[in-house]
């Protein structure tokens, strides 16, 4: 029998799942059926249970009852499922003030999700085979960053921009997406501060934050990363650290002092936070100008929306750009449909991914938009990759691109 330590910390949490199958498809008399399981409806007529919550659940039931053990079948199922949070935001909300759930939000699914992962790593059944390739690149001297890049490469942006410095009040941590994968967003970045004429600090040796390693359970694999980071930002004498990746968010935010135990020694704040500072404050901006108006709409990436309720200062923000019209799409906030990228989902299950987004896409086509905006380096990847394939004549951008088009 594996050890199940983390799981047993769930015992709670999954044995209040009562069955009723709503992190499936819901019924809620003000909208009717809704679909809530991204994972569920891109497996289609596969259609097993385990695909989504109740059926996990289940299976998690057996494992603690001491009937079914952990195993390598079950860990490929596990992993597809992109931890987006929609379960949790549904289970248990009867939406009627007449009755009263006693058992109310006991269940926080991505916990349940994350102690499975942790034993499944500790048990030998995970990290799948892509998902071993990230940590070890992520631990790799040479490295420090899940793309298998040469360590420098994360710091080239930087021969290309002007205002930024070693100290400051103001740091910037850029995770490893953008300036591995989307270099041109950190350029605009940079764009941004130089025409609002600020400067940020950059962290001189900074480490991947371990976001993907603790999606995938490793949570021993981050700890090296967590107080070398630390230690790098605390060089730059910031006392806030902003981020443009809601990956790097949560872990910073959430992740860091629930490992560590204590709080950061600094703030950790979204990039919309501090452009939302920068127009309010006047130094930043944004001339209106003679053309049509654009009509956008924000995707809520989970790892900002669901899993940390930051939710309004990026709908600012767009709000504030001229000659922009933000429609909401139909599904938004909590409620927003996932990328599918998260949870590891992208690199070990592409094809996965890119069904989970078709059904983003065909969202925000169906609302009449000129441009997806978001604010996630995983998101704008895994929508862009999808519209390539599906409609080509929409865009999607990170907030930051969108802007520097207008100044
Ligand atoms: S919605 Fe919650 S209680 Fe209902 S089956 Fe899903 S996990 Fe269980
Ligand atoms: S976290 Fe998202 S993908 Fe995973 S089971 Fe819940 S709704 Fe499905």
């Amino acid at each position: 029998m594996s050890k199940i330590d983390n799981l047993k910390k769930q015992w709670e949490a999954i044995f209040s799942c009562m069955g009723c199958g709503d992190c499936g498809f819901a019924i809620r008399p003000a909208v009717g059926r809704y679909l809530v399981c991204p994972v569920k409806e891109a497996k289609g007529e596969e259609g097993f249970e385990i695909w989504f919550s109740r059926g996990r659940m289940n299976v998690l039931k057996s494992i603690l009852e001491g009937s079914l053990d952990l195993s390598k079948e079950l860990a490929e199922f596990v992993y597809q499922c992109s931890e987006c949070g929609s379960c949790t935001d549904t289970c248990h909300e009867s939406h009627n003030p007449y009755i009263i759930l006693n058992t109310s939000k006991w269940i926080d699914h991505v916990e349940v999700w994350h102690a499975l992962r942790q034993d499944l790593i500790k048990a030998g059944f995970a990290p799948l085979d892509r998902h071993a390739k990230l940590i070890e690149y992520m631990n790799n001297p040479d490295m420090r960053n899940p793309y298998g890049e040469p360590k420098e490469k994360k710091f080239e942006w930087l021969n290309d921009v002007k205002g930024v410095s070693k100290t400051g009040n103001l740091a910037f941590y850029t995770g490893c997406t953008e300036p591995l994968r989307q270099k041109e967003t950190l350029l605009n970045l940079a764009k941004v501060f130089n025409s609002a004429g600020k400067e940020f600090a950059v962290i001189e040796d900074e480490w991947c934050c371990g976001s993907i390693a603790l999606r995938i359970g490793d949570v021993e694999a981050v700890k090296p990363n967590i107080e070398h980071n630390i230690e790098q930002i605390k060089k730059t004498g910031a006392k806030k650290v902003f981020v443009a990746c809601a990956g790097c968010y949560r872990t910073l935010k959430k992740d860091w002092p629930e490992i560590l135990g204590q709080d950061l020694p600094f703030e950790v704040v979204n990039v919309t936070e501090v452009l939302l500072d920068l127009i309010n404050d006047g130094s930043l901006q944004i001339p209106e100008k003679d053309i049509e108006t654009i009509k956008v709409a924000y995707h809520d990436p989970c790892h900002l929306g669901r899993h940390m309720d930051f939710y309004e200062p990026p709908r600012e923000v767009i709000a504030k750009i001229p000659n922009t019209e933000m429609i909401e799409l139909r599904r938004n906030r909590n409620n927003a449909w996932c990328c599918g990228a998260g949870g590891g989902v992208k690199s070990q299950f592409p094809e996965l991914a890119l069904e989970i987004a078709k059904e983003r896409i065909d969202e925000a086509v169906e609302s009449g938009i000129d441009i997806l905006l978001t604010e996630c380096p995983f998101c704008v990847e895994n929508l862009a990759d999808s519209v390539k394939k599906e409609n080509p004549n929409m865009k999607v951008l990170d907030i930051i691109d969108y802007i520097a088009t207008k100044i």
